[in-house]
Order: C-alpha cells, then structure tokens, then sequence
C-alpha cells in the first residue's frame, strides 16, 4: 500500500487533458445528431519506465475507427480512438534511452515486443504481445494510462489514443522521424501510407513494370497508387464505386479507372490489361471487392487483401486456380512493415517527390469537429482528414 504522501504526488503528475472518447458502439448516423464521440476532460498518468509521453501535433481518422464506431470492428469500451498520429516527445521514462524530449515522432499501431517470434523473425506487424495488448486495449505492460473524470479506466485504440492532446505509449509503439516533415503529413505515415505503400513494397513485392490493380479508394487505398507508381508500376488501375474517388485518382496518376458498380467491372480490367493484372490489390474491407480483385488477375497473378471486413465474412474462390494458374492470394497486415525501417524510408521517398502523400490530406478539423469528420467519411466525402487536438 502506499502511503498518502504518494498517493498525493501521484495524482500532481496526472495530467488533465481533452480527449474524444467512445461510449457505446453502433449509434446511428449521422454522427453530427448522435455524437458517438465525446470531447471530455481526461486524466493521463505519468510515463511508466519504458514509455514516452508525446504532445499530439495531428492525428488522422482512418476507417478503421469509423469501424470501432459502427461496432463492426468491436472493442473494449470505453475507448478513446485514433491510431494515425504524430507529435513531439514531451516527457520519457527512465528506461528509455534511445529517445529525448523534443523527438518528432509517428505512432505504429502494432506496438512490437522485440522478444516474440514474428518480432524475431522480422514481422513485427504480427508480434504477438503487441496483437493481445491491442485486442485487450492496454498498452504492451497491460494496463491503461487513461481515466475519465470519475476515475474510471479508459481503454486505448491500437496502442495509441491519439485523438488526445496527449498519449502516454510504450516507446515500442512510437518511430522517431525527421523534424523537417510536418506534423499532418507525418500522421499519415502511420496507417495509410505505411499499410498502402507497404502492401505494395512488402507484401505484393511489385516489380518494374507490372500492371497492378487496386480496388477500393480510401486512405489506404490512395497510399496504395502512389507506392504503385513509385514502384514502377507501368500501369495502375483502380477501381471504385464512387466516379469522384476514380477521378481523383487519376489526378494523382493512375492510369485507367474501373467503376465496381458495371457488371463486367473485372472482364474490363483483363481487357484493358490484356489478360489481368498481375498484382491486385484489395482496398476496400468487403468481399465482393476481394472477389474482384482476384477475378481481375491475370494467370500468376497475385491479390493481396489489405481491408478488414466483418468478421464473419466467408471468401469463396474456385481453389483449382491456386494450384492450375499459379495464383496466389496474400494477406497483409500494417503492409507487412518494420515501421522502424519503413516509416523513415517512406517519408524519404515522399521528401524526394516520388511519394507525394501531402495531396491525400484533404481536411484539417479541430478536435470539437470530430463527429463531423467520421460522418464525411461514412459518407465517403473526404480521402484523409487529420485533427489538430
Ligand atoms: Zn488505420
Ligand atoms: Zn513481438
């Protein structure tokens, strides 16, 4: 037990900061009349030994927390969400070494043990402690850092809570970047353009000149373009059922655009590919878009699924193709990245113009604004929007 005059100190170094927090999963739309996230005072505890506190600079909204918001995607409650960030160390424990107060940083949101065998292996995206922490929505030590003005224990998304003016995170959960980039344009490095560029670099491993698909346009999905043209795609398809998101990815570069609502939508992409592309990959979270990414292939050709549809969705291929056609079907998760690796070398190619991800950034909006910005995206009106918390 402590003694009171620790208790006492204890309490002077929580910190009292806003925060948006999710109460109750699933509430209808629009979010602006139902408000699942509300903006309230929030206790952050100190450092423990071997994480950092880092003052949040921006945090992007991804569509992996519309899916918490929705339930489809369903974690512990209550939650403050967000798991795209970046900011700037402001206090680290005493065991952290490798890292000062003034870093600039971006989260990852598979925070990596070091120890497990996928971290051992080279696939932290998979690190096992890292996955069970996240599903259990504690940090890597077990426990939250988070309270409500009623002290009761608030959950963290993904490792991370970034929609806060503060996180307080394991120093596993963060990569120190250069100072040069700016904090909005950061943020994305940690979910969209990690996952996208990284599903293309890692997982499809896409090769000079090979003619690449990719189904779905969200943030990952635009991520996945330009690390396709920077790869030396020579062409890039995409494939939506929005003309807008189409057209604007042709703005980007892409170079033939298919809209999934036409029956023939897959027949199309063979025709213009001239028998199916040779990477594909999925965007979009739901099944009929995995279906058609991989009916889009040509024969050898390889589909990588990025999205995260519900859980109880089942896939149905004709498993003859695997083996006759040499197809093969991947799944990628964080784009099977190294973030310490990846993240430094994805804004470098981004510092040199050949991953211009500034252009997916498309609203900036204050924390009060939240709800505004997950019904824009339900509504499928933004590519990436950051808040300034
Ligand atoms: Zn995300
Ligand atoms: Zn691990």
């Amino acid at each position: 037990m402590k003694d009171h005059a620790a208790k006492r100190r204890d309490r002077r170094q929580i910190a009292v900061m806003k925060a948006a927090i999710l109460r109750t999963m699933g509430l209808p739309r629009p979010y602006t009349t139902s408000q699942p996230l509300t903006v309230e005072s929030v206790m952050l505890a100190p450092p423990g030994p071997q994480d950092v506190r880092v003052r949040i600079a921006a945090a992007g909204l991804c569509h992996s927390d519309l899916s918490v918001i929705e339930g489809n995607r369903p974690r512990p409650m209550p939650m403050v969400l967000g798991h795209e960030a970046a900011g700037e160390v402001v206090e680290v424990g005493r065991e952290v070494t490798d890292l000062r107060v003034g870093d600039h940083v971006v989260f990852a949101f598979v925070p990596q043990c070091g120890h497990c065998l996928p971290c051992m292996t080279g696939r932290p995206a998979l690190c096992e402690p890292g996955a069970a922490a996240n599903a259990a929505g504690v940090l890597l030590d077990g426990a939250t850092r988070l309270s409500d003005r009623h002290d009761a224990p608030l959950h963290h998304h993904l490792g991370v809570s970034g929609f806060a003016q503060y996180v307080v995170a394991s120093r596993r959960s963060v990569v120190r970047i250069d100072r040069s980039v700016p904090f909005p344009i950061a943020a994305l490095f940690g979910c969209a353009v990690l996952t996208g560029v990284g599903a293309i670099a890692n997982t499809a491993q896409v090769r000079l000149g090979e003619r690449v698909l990719i189904a779905g346009l969200g943030g990952i999905g635009f991520s996945a373009l330009l690390g396709a043209l920077a790869a030396g795609a020579s062409q890039v398809i995409v494939a939506d059922v929005q003309p807008e998101k189409l057209a604007q990815a042709r703005a980007l570069g892409a170079h033939l655009a298919v809209n999934t609502r036409e029956p023939n939508a897959a027949e199309q992409v063979r025709d213009l590919t001239h028998g199916g592309a040779d990477v594909a990959v999925e965007c979009a979270g739901v099944v009929e878009a995995l279906t058609f990414a991989y009916l889009a292939t040509r024969r050898g050709g390889r589909t990588v699924t990025v999205g995260l549809p519900q859980a109880s969705q089942r896939f149905d291929l004709a498993a003859v193709q695997l083996v006759a056609e040499e197809r093969s079907l991947h799944g990628s998760y964080l784009g099977g990245c190294v973030p310490m690796r990846d993240i430094p070398a994805y804004l470098a190619l981004h510092q040199s113009g050949r991953l211009p991800v500034d252009q997916l950034l498309t609203h900036t909006l204050p924390l009060d604004d939240i709800n505004l910005g997950f019904e824009r995206m339900a509504n499928g009106e933004a590519i990436r929007q950051v808040v300034i918390p």
